[in-house]
């Protein structure tokens, strides 16, 4: 067993996960008197909300995933370590963790703050994930590629009508940002990418279909918000079903249940988009204190998200809930990240006062529907179409890391969805049309 090194008598701080909250807390650091160790299971950053263009082509991996290492090269008091944390000791100030060829390694800590972010939810349904994968990983969304594009493929190759049907039919779960992006980028391509560059097909023709059990899309956003999504999903072609929710589904078909009855629909692809419940850090956590988690289980942190019953334990972001209820989004773990930073460079000075509890500044929601085409509700602005586009674009690639990463993501921008049209990062292999093609085979 390997344990963390340790160097003189300066305080340790470990930061499990290196998501939006834990960088933002390890930069609260910089320049503190104190050792931090940032561990995560992989070795990059990852900026989540752009996920779908990679799973659509648009974007490369590595603009969207910086390597953690450089985020914090300039961090001399900062490590990173790959490896992914099975226990926390609270009693003995001890996380526990495997390394790449499973060695343990245990890390002590003075402080520890734990941001391991959030999963899928399937609603008691964990079977469903195989043949509905979601967006958490770099790997999921290029899963997701392979699979999208993999089903032109073999419809380009069928001589079966049905069977084509099945492979252009795209049903998307969930209504909310992630679910309406990731559909209006299915649209996209299937209208104004693709359309020439099949010989056999049409993929005008693919069925776009987005649902949801909730009465309208973007159920957080300004009801004009959801009627212009609504509105301009519809012109793209989406078929939009909503008050409908799925109640079964395999490797065929997604069995529905709406304001219309029960209906199964014949598709091969169909994207989660829906629900998310807390890592699993939060259970372990939860069970070491004696603290409660909710339905989603995510751990019910003091409102300095500090985690009761353990001294130094800090818990942020997508796994915690706090007693203002606060939505899963970045600017949450992130200004968590860097007031619990704040409160531990207070405590290493010596400060003994209780802070003031956190408080989220909510920046304002926003979501792309197609090439330029968006909504925002910000700053008690409600925009659509280009200003929205632009607004969105703006912010994104504002909070995306390095100079490098931001100019790469515009140009592909600007090439993919304002001239050419063109996806420049739709590299698959056979795996994808594999999957899709010993799903039907196994069904
Ligand atoms: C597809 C998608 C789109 C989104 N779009 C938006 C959006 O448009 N706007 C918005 O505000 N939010 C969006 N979100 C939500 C946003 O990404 C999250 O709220 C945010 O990432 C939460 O930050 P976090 O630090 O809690 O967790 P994360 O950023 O998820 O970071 C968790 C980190 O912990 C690591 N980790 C987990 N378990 C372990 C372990 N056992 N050992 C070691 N490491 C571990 C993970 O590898 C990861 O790096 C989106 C999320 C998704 C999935």
């Amino acid at each position: 067993m390997a344990e963390s090194s340790s160097t003189g008598d300066r305080k340790q701080v470990v930061i499990v996960g290196g998501g939006f909250g834990g960088v933002r807390a390890a930069k609260a650091l910089a320049g503190a008197d104190v050792d931090v160790t940032l561990v995560d299971r992989t070795n990059h950053h990852l900026f989540q909300p752009l996920l779908y263009q990679v799973a659509t082509g648009i974007l490369s991996p590595g603009l969207i995933a910086p390597a953690l290492r450089r985020v914090v090269k300039g961090q001399k008091n900062t490590r990173t370590l790959l490896a992914e944390v099975y226990d926390i000791d609270v009693d003995n100030r001890v996380v526990r963790s495997l390394g790449p060829n499973a060695q343990h390694i245990d890390l002590p800590y003075d402080y520890l703050v734990v941001a391991g972010g959030a999963g899928h939810a399937y609603f008691g349904h964990d079977e469903w994930a195989q043949y509905a994968p979601g967006m958490k990983s770099i790997e999921d969304a290029r899963m997701l590629r392979s699979q999208i594009l993999g089903s032109y493929e073999l419809a380009e190759l069928s001589t079966d009508d049905k069977e084509r049907e099945a492979l252009l039919t795209f049903v998307v779960v969930g209504a909310g940002p992630t679910g309406v992006e990731i559909t209006g980028q299915l649209a996209e391509l299937a209208q104004y990418v693709l359309p020439e560059e099949y010989r056999s097909i049409d993929t005008r023709q693919a069925k776009i279909i987005l649902l949801d059990a909730a009465p309208s899309v973007l159920p957080p956003f300004d009801p004009k918000l959801q009627r212009y999504t609504q509105r301009r999903l519809e012109k793209m072609g989406v078929e939009i079903r909503l008050n409908t929710a799925a109640t079964d589904m395999d490797a065929e078909s997604i069995t529905v249940k709406g304001p219309a009855g029960v209906d199964t629909i014949v598709s091969r692809t169909k994207i989660w988009a829906a629900g998310v419940k807390a890592s699993p850090l939060a259970t372990t956590l939860a069970k070491a204190t004696g603290t409660e988690t909710d339905r989603a289980g995510r751990l019910a942190v003091d409102p300095d998200c500090s985690v009761p019953n353990a001294e130094g334990v800090y818990a942020i972001g997508d796994m915690v809930s706090t007693v203002d209820r606060l939505p899963g989004v970045a600017q949450v773990a992130m200004q968590q990240g860097t007031y619990v930073g704040k409160q531990i460079v207070n405590r290493l000075k010596g400060d003994t006062t209780t802070p003031a509890p956190f408080k989220y500044f909510d920046k304002g929601s926003m979501a792309t529907i197609g090439a330029r085409q968006a909504v925002a509700d910000a700053m008690g602005l409600k925009l659509t179409g280009w200003p929205a586009y632009l607004l969105w674009c703006y912010v994104h690639v504002a909070f995306l890391i390095g100079w490098g990463n931001r100019l790469g993501t515009l140009y592909n921008w600007v090439r993919s969805l304002r001239y050419a049209r063109n996806r420049g990062h739709r590299l698959i292999d056979m795996t994808g049309a594999k999957a899709v093609a010993e799903q039907h085979e196994a069904a």
